[in-house]
């Protein structure tokens, strides 16, 4: 996504007359893409990250670390004034949800295997975008500093924003009790977005994370409390607050956490479609173990991931397609949120958020069964049958599935101007249902440009994003690199590897995935075997299924692609000894030791540092101090600082060594 273009968004109950249409149109442009680029073949491995970051200022005097919402210009710049800059440095900057977020990727993508390339970009990243800051924020007396935190620790708490009066006003687009309109980006999508979402439930939306239970932890989050600004809205929070839980009312606790992506390039389109199948377990499995997300709203979550947080946080359902009552039945009739009457009696059942795990395999290779796909997915039949049966580019049954599930969702934000678009040239009206369907995996189509000659142009792209942000460019180098080496090694194997198996025990790993410490303590489900017949699976530790030398993902996936690109003869540990490869040998030995328990998770890191901080009085409770310590903590070890032990106690003695001792 580049710098948006100004429009006129329309709110939702103007925008939902329209609803059919863009997905009428929607799916005539994603017919003619199919029409372009279906037989598409050849295409290079590219491959690429994406960063988010948040702005914070530290208030050295107050002890207070903030969200900076007041430099977004530091985006701009980089999209103007910097532009040259950072297309020199091969960086790339994109707006994100949150005010105090950029986002940032490579400018031009990867290419096959980079090695250190990867972080270096990251590396190169932090340094412009720090450049335009420091002289965006020049003079003024803050300290301020960019960092890749999962979730900002304190967000919704009070003086968690650098902004001298957030409450002086009413928060209009969210109306959360927590979050001032501030923390979102000003341009007018995100908070159409956000108002558009609350609307369409016809509530606020409500996130739950079980909460840390220490000695003197409250029953109930009691932090929610009773204002009369908003007479509906105000009302719902205490109906929905639950005993033991942290309770959040806004789309900003979701989208306002930041996370690390990597998309890949397939050189065709069966080739994407085994890739995103193959990575399907892969995503549960890799979020634990990349787990960073211990503490929301002030308070210390049972829990050690973000993703639950973002599903809640933009689920725009209605209690009725969630099978539930509403929370004020007078307000919200029949629980319809704001669906338009004459279509109530179609309003079907949807078991899962628009952000979720992904719902389908793809398909359309020899592994494949139908019978894998056994959890409830409703599907818009229209758009099933009209993506098998037209005459522009008819689409096979289970492809077809995956397109007329993610059209069970309406539009979100409709812009008054691109209303009408060129179904055979723009593809804006797909995207507007596509790129609202956050799930872990994304198969991404190219566009009407992409025949097969022009071989310039975009090709088929798999997106893995349930990764969780890491504090230090290493970290996320390394896992950015881990995701590459399993795509490569799908890329390479496809005849060989079969990856399947039932779609409902993903669901289960990725429920899983959430509780705290499941990286040490938790079984996932995971195949017995990938030979080419049976998709039988076990239960199995993190630490098993990294290791385990028959169905391991080090022994049977890493070795064996770094033995291919020649890199080893046998094992990836071997790459120590290797000239070239010593940073990748540190890349993977971060992973291994995590997987194995012997370096912590980021998640438990920082969970145990507030359990262990002075001021902490055993509630669960993150105060405005040891916020303020423990992000000073991961501004020195995102700088490789270990002048203070820290970055060693992180990573570990070894990998802090070699880290402070071989900067790119
Ligand atoms: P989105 O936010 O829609 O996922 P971004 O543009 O933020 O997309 O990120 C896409 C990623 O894909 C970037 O890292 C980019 O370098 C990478 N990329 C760009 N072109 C290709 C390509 N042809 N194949 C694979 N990856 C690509
Ligand atoms: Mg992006
Ligand atoms: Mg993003
Ligand atoms: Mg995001
Ligand atoms: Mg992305
Ligand atoms: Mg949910």
């Amino acid at each position: 996504m580049g710098l948006l273009s100004l429009g006129t968004p329309l709110e939702y109950l103007e925008s939902r007359k329209h609803n059919e249409d863009v997905r009428d149109d929607g799916i005539e442009q994603l017919l003619y893409v199919f029409k372009a680029a279906s037989r598409r073949d050849g295409d290079p491995l590219y491959w690429g990250d994406e960063v988010e970051y948040m702005m914070i200022e530290f208030d050295d005097f107050g002890k207070n670390a903030t969200l900076d919402v007041r430099h977004d210009e530091v985006l701009t710049a980089l999209n103007t004034d910097d532009y040259a800059l950072c297309v020199a440095h091969n960086v790339h900057f994109h707006p994100e949800y949150g005010r105090f977020m950029l986002e940032a990727t490579p400018n031009a993508p990867f290419k096959g295997y980079p090695g250190k390339y990867v972080e270096f970009n990251m590396r190169q990243r932090r340094v412009v975008a720090g450049m335009a800051y420091d002289r965006l924020a020049k003079g003024e007396s803050g300290r301020f500093g960019i960092l890749t935190l999962a979730t900002f620790p304190r967000m919704g708490c009070p003086d968690s924003i650098n902004v001298a009066s957030p409450w002086d006003h009413k928060n209009m687009a969210s109306c959360s009790l927590f979050l001032p309109d501030e923390v979102i980006n000003r341009h007018i999508r995100f908070p159409t977005l956000t108002k558009n979402i609350r609307t369409r439930r016809g509530e606020k939306v409500c996130i739950h994370v079980p909460m840390y239970k220490d000695e003197k932890t409250p029953d109930a989050d009691d932090t929610v409390y009773r204002r009369d600004w908003f007479p509906r809205e105000d009302a719902e929070s205490e109906l929905a607050a639950r005993p033991g839980y942290i309770y959040m009312d806004s789309m900003g606790f979701g989208m306002g956490c930041s996370c690390l992506q990597t998309t890949f390039q397939a050189p065709n389109l069966d080739k994407a479609r085994y890739l995103y199948d193959s990575l399907a377990n892969f995503a549960p499995v890799l979020m634990a173990a990349s787990a960073a997300s211990p503490i929301f709203k002030g308070w210390l979550a049972d829990q050690d991931v973000r993703w639950s947080v973002i599903s809640d946080a933009v689920d725009d359902r209605t209690p009725r397609e969630r099978g539930v009552e509403p929370l004020l039945p007078k307000c919200n009739k029949g629980g319809f949120g704001a669906i338009a009457p004459e279509l109530h009696d179609k309003v079907q059942r949807i078991p899962k958020s628009r952000y979720s795990t992904v719902d389908l395999f793809l398909g359309g290779n020899k592994f494949f069964k139908r019978s894998y796909n056994d959890t409830d997915v409703p599907v818009n039949e229209k758009v099933l049958s009209r993506l098998q049966e037209n005459h522009i580019a008819p689409l096979d049954y289970d492809l077809a599935r995956h397109f007329a599930h993610l059209y069970i969702r309406d539009p979100l934000v409709i812009f008054q101007e691109s209303i009408q678009q060129d179904n055979q040239n723009s593809t804006n009206h797909f995207e507007n249902i596509q790129s609202t369907n956050w799930q872990t995996l994304r198969l991404k189509p190219p566009t009407q440009e992409s025949v097969p000659e022009n071989k310039d142009k975009l090709g088929w792209r798999v997106e893995f994003r349930p990764l969780e942000i890491q504090l230090t460019d290493f970290e996320n180098a390394a896992y950015s690199l881990f995701t590459f080496l399993l795509a490569d090694f799908f890329l390479t194997f496809t005849e060989e590897i079969n990856a399947y198996m039932p779609m409902s025990q993903i669901w289960v790993n990725m429920d899983r995935a959430h509780k705290r410490d499941s990286l040490i303590n938790t079984k996932f489900f995971w195949k017995d075997s990938f030979e080419s017949d049976g998709s039988k699976t076990s239960e199995l530790t993190i630490d098993d299924i990294f290791h385990s030398e028959s169905n391991g993902i080090f022994p049977r996936f890493i070795n064996p692609i770094l033995i291919h690109r020649g890199f080893i003869h046998k094992s990836w540990e071997e790459l120590k000894m290797s000239a070239d490869h010593l940073r990748l040998y540190y890349y993977l030995k971060l992973i291994s030791d995590r997987a194995s328990g012997k370096l912590p998770s980021t998640a438990k890191f920082l969970r145990d540092f507030v359990l262990n901080h002075p001021s902490y009085e055993r509630d669960s409770r993150v105060n405005k101090t040891v916020n303020y310590d423990m992000l000073q903590m991961c501004s020195h070890i995102s700088n490789l600082d270990d002048s203070r032990g820290e970055l060693a106690q992180f990573l570990g003695n070894e990998i802090a060594m070699y880290l402070v001792n071989s900067r790119l």
